[in-house]
């Protein structure tokens, strides 16, 4: 097995940099504000627990993130239904190692889900989304699927779905939501909702849990690596349904859990209690930040479409995910036919880091990209670690000159964000240097707005 494709990108990025290469990086979708100085000094004053904790997660930190999905998703929930792990990740690996059956993934999804349903021992069964709708997900889709794989021996009784979804920055709406969540009930098959964004959505679609409307059969996942830009402490959460099931099955997940990772680190775990408390000022920093992404991901769209690319528009994260099949003929012509081919010459040939739309376990003809815009906020030319960080609170302050429109964002003040400019820039360069499209990209432009 390869290893992940975004931590591969992000160490070829790394070997590019040292060698004195300049890199445009969007390859890597890494939240990296920095540090809220509530959970800062929370971490400071739970250092000196060294001790284990228990393996689903100290008391206190459950309770606090029921509380939190029950104040902020309106998820009926309680402590005892909460799992903690070092990070969503393991947790989303262990569930599916402790579920029946084999696993209905949509295409695009997030990359380690394959993986993870494969050393588990499952069959993965691709479901194809709606690419001129967004990616969306219908339960026709579905349906087709499930039946062509029972007709050829697989058991799928696992869905997962993830939004905002990493790639394609698309959000479900609430009637797709509640299609969706039908649809498992219908069948009995467990939904595994990925909701790591739920915090960054932009704001012109809201976010809707399916485990609102499908409690009994509904994981909902989650952490601080997002939301509170804080991936390298490694905390996530998983809310298992109630009742029988429910219990059965965090009884199977503390067994693995036990023989894996014990428990997340403790004094992680401490300081991630106030995360999920109740603090307007960490409230604000979220929003800032999920505005912050906003704005940099529809600046990049709107290049895109303008362009000529195809382009969801993004409703949550920090990831674009344009479809280049307008140049298809033009790319073909520098032997370009698939999507690993292109993020290659992109790399070597324009210095801009991507992931390929193969790592997301799509069509590897595809001509799709995933574009983080995650990194691009940081000043270029920042002389020391600090002035970096001050340069990213001074952006976060000045998020209230960004003004949510109908179809976009206006500035009451000019905001620098010189890293997004010139990303911005050397895509349309690429794009130029390609040609006039050969393929109309209308389809997208009357659907993606409300
Ligand atoms: N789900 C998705 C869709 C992600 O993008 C990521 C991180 N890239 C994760 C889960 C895992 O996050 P963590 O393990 O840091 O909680």
């Amino acid at each position: 097995m390869l290893s992940s494709a975004t931590l591969a990108i992000n160490e070829a990025v790394a070997a590019r940099r040292a060698a004195g290469q300049e890199t445009i990086h969007l390859g890597f979708g890494e939240a990296s504000f920095p540090l809220h100085p509530l959970l800062r000094g929370a971490l400071d004053e739970a250092a000196g627990q060294t001790g284990y904790a228990p393996v689903l997660g100290i008391a206190a930190l459950r309770e606090a993130i029921a509380g939190y999905l029950s104040r902020t998703r309106h998820l009926e929930t309680t402590a005892a239904a909460i799992a903690v792990g070092p990070g969503s990740k393991p947790l989303i690996y262990a569930l599916l190692h402790v579920l029946d059956g084999d696993l209905l993934l949509p295409a695009p999804s997030w990359v380690s889900y394959a993986p993870h349903a494969r050393l588990a021992g499952k069959q993965v069964i691709g479901v194809a989304t709606n690419d001129s709708d967004h990616h969306g997900l219908t339960p026709q889709a579905l349906t087709g699927a499930l039946s062509l794989a029972r007709a050829q021996g697989a058991d799928p009784r696992i869905l997962i779905v993830n939004t905002p979804s990493n790639p394609t920055g698309g959000m479900f709406a609430q009637s797709d939501v509640e299609a969706l969540a039908a649809w498992c009930r219908e069948r009995g098959i467990t939904l595994i909702s990925d909701e790591i964004y739920a915090e960054l959505a932009h704001g012109w679609r809201e976010h809707v849990s399916p485990a609102a409307f499908y409690p009994e059969g509904c994981i909902v996942t989650g952490g601080l690596s997002k939301a509170f830009s804080a991936g390298g402490w490694r905390l996530g959460y998983a809310a298992l349904p109630g009742g029988a099931a429910g219990a059965r099955l965090m009884n199977a997940l503390r067994a693995l859990a036990s023989e894996i990772w014990s428990s997340a680190a403790t004094p992680v775990q401490a300081a991630a209690v106030a995360a999920y408390s109740s603090h307007p000022d960490l409230e604000r920093y979220v929003q800032r930040a999920a505005r912050l992404h906003g704005y940099a991901a529809h600046q990049l769209y709107e290049t895109l479409i303008t362009l000529g690319a195809l382009c969801p528009r993004p409703a949550g994260g920090f990831y674009l995910y344009p479809d280049f099949a307008p140049w298809r003929s033009q790319l073909a012509a520098l032997n370009i036919h698939t999507s690993d081919d292109l993020a290659r010459y992109l790399l070597d040939e324009w210095d801009i880091a991507t992931l390929p739309g193969s790592a997301f376990a799509e069509d590897p003809t595809a001509l799709r990209l995933r574009l983080a815009t995650s990194l691009l906020y940081a000043p270029l030319d920042a002389s020391s670690p600090r002035e970096h960080e001050a340069a990213l609170w001074q952006l976060l302050d000045q998020t209230d000159t960004i003004v949510t429109t109908a179809t976009g964002y206006t500035l009451t003040k000019p905001l620098a964000l010189p890293a997004l400019a010139r990303a911005q820039a050397r895509l349309a360069e690429f794009i130029h240097s390609l040609d006039r499209p050969t393929e109309s990209n209308d389809l997208y432009k009357g659907s993606d707005h409300e």
